[in-house]
């Protein structure tokens, strides 16, 4: 069954949006496999964040994921990768569609409240970066026929 990973960044914690986030991946139907709150390492938003290594943001934004406990999740469901950036919106929260997360709640882009993997070999390598074998769930939910 698809994964993706998700982390609430620290604005989403800061800001009380914890619950907020979660309901409205929950309330779509997909399961939850994997969650826990941590501080981030130096390290492991260098690793999260290789790609953008040589972007002139690329410093700030380790600095602000490691700034603050971050909720980093792993969901599961049938197109839940690319159904979840749906749901999380654009990257910049000024021009993300209301009722996305992030055009709901956000307005700049280094504060944009939440992360999704992008494709599905991104969420396999994101999901064994942030969690190990053993912290991952597997379970299956008693969906009510018109979940299914
Ligand atoms: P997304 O999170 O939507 O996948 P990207 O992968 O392009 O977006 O960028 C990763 C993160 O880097 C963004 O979520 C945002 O927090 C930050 N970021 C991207 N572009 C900028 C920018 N121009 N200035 C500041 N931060 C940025
Ligand atoms: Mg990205």
């Amino acid at each position: 069954m698809e994964r993706t990973f998700l982390a609430i960044k620290p604005d989403g914690v800061q800001r009380g949006l914890v619950g907020e986030i979660i309901r409205r991946f929950e309330t779509k139907g997909f399961t939850l496999v994997g969650l826990k709150l941590i501080n981030v390492s130096k390290e492991l938003a260098e690793q999260h964040y290789d790609v953008h290594r040589e972007r002139p943001f690329f410093a700030g934004l380790v600095e602000f994921i490691t700034s603050g406990p971050v909720v980093a999740m792993v969901w599961q469901g049938e197109g839940v990768v690319a159904s979840a950036r749906k749901i999380i919106g654009a990257t910049n929260p000024l021009t993300s569609e209301p009722g996305t997360i992030r055009g709901d709640f956000g307005i700049n882009i280094g504060r944009n409240l939440i992360h999704g993997s992008d494709a599905i070999e991104t969420a396999q390598r994101e999901i064994k970066l942030w969690f190990k074998d053993e912290e991952l769930v597997s379970w299956t939910p008693h969906l009510a026929p018109w979940l299914k």
